[in-house]
């Protein structure tokens, strides 16, 4: 099978000459929330519908990771390097410090429960920015059910001193979301699977002005994203990974015989793609690396 479609040529010259697309483990029913970790040089990730999360590495293959997981969903490195997840089932950000014990970073704004945060990212200034839509709510395989609390679905940031603050307040359901640059933010709204990409103009105290409409990605929506050293854009899709220019412009695709929902760079020198994709983990090599701000 061929795994590469270029919209423009120069799109193959972002993989090493044979590239492949290779399933590394399976056997899950909703993958989600990569996150590649460099002191194991692992990829951690959720299998959010069964209620645990695993890790794959180079050495060791596949690992149980946390079983149960409180239904976590995605998951970034903080400034320390510690683990953050988004916990469906305890409606809270959460860090992993170094004992293995998980430390509740936020669960209430204004006096109300968060819904289900879902994916998270770091600024370069150390603040976490999250978004917080209700599938977890709505789902019943997602969480533990309960009310919204909440009257919007917002995108919280997190800063270092532990102020949360709400500056997206205008998308239906919030999903992925990614920095393009320390003052571009771009978010995934999922609601209605109307596959939009949004963008954001952020100011140093963590302010935000809304740009637009970004991109809309067919078919399948942009669950999760990255960004590349370069600005491109790696989103999730129904048909596997899309690639766009800093401009929004489509350069190619990786094809994936199954639904992606999340990815992240990894490996030792951040150019390995990894793909988490619906009962499958996926990688593929690049000559891209992952964004660091
Ligand atoms: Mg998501």
């Amino acid at each position: 099978m061929i795994h590469l479609t270029a919209t423009r040529p120069d799109f193959l010259d972002l993989f090493p000459k044979g590239a492949t697309l290779t399933r590394l483990a399976e056997g899950f029913t909703w993958a989600e929330g990569p996150v590649y970790h460099p002191q194991r040089d692992a990829v951690i990730f959720s299998d959010v519908r069964q209620n645990r999360t695993w890790r794959w590495s180079r050495a060791d293959g596949l690992q149980e990771e946390i079983n149960p997981s409180h239904h976590q969903n995605g998951h970034t490195l903080d400034a320390g390097g510690r683990l953050v997840a988004c916990s469906h089932g305890q409606r809270a950000l959460v860090r992993q410090e170094e004992n293995g014990a998980w430390t509740i970073l936020a669960e209430t704004f204004e006096g109300r429960r968060l819904s289900s945060p879902n994916d998270v990212t770091l600024h370069p200034d150390g603040s976490l920015w999250f978004t917080d839509p209700t599938y977890g709510l709505d789902q019943p395989e997602e969480g533990y059910g309960g009310e919204r609390e909440q009257p919007g679905n917002h995108v919280y940031r997190l800063a270092p001193d532990g102020t949360l603050t709400a500056p997206i307040r205008d998308r239906l359901m919030p999903n992925g979301l990614a920095f393009a640059a320390p003052g571009v933010l771009l978010v995934a709204d999922t609601h209605d699977d109307e596959g939009h990409i949004y963008r954001y103009r952020v100011s140093v105290d963590g302010t935000v002005t809304p740009e637009g409409l970004w991109a809309t990605i067919r078919p399948g929506v942009p669950d999760g994203f990255g960004v590349d050293d370069s600005g491109r854009v790696w989103t999730s899709a129904g048909d596997g990974v899309h690639v766009l220019s800093q401009g929004g412009e489509e350069l190619g695709r990786v094809l994936v015989p199954e639904t992606v929902s999340n990815l992240c760079f990894g490996g030792p020198d951040g150019t390995e793609l990894f793909m988490t994709a619906s009962s499958s983990l996926y990688h593929i090599p690049t000559r891209a690396r992952g964004l660091r701000l």
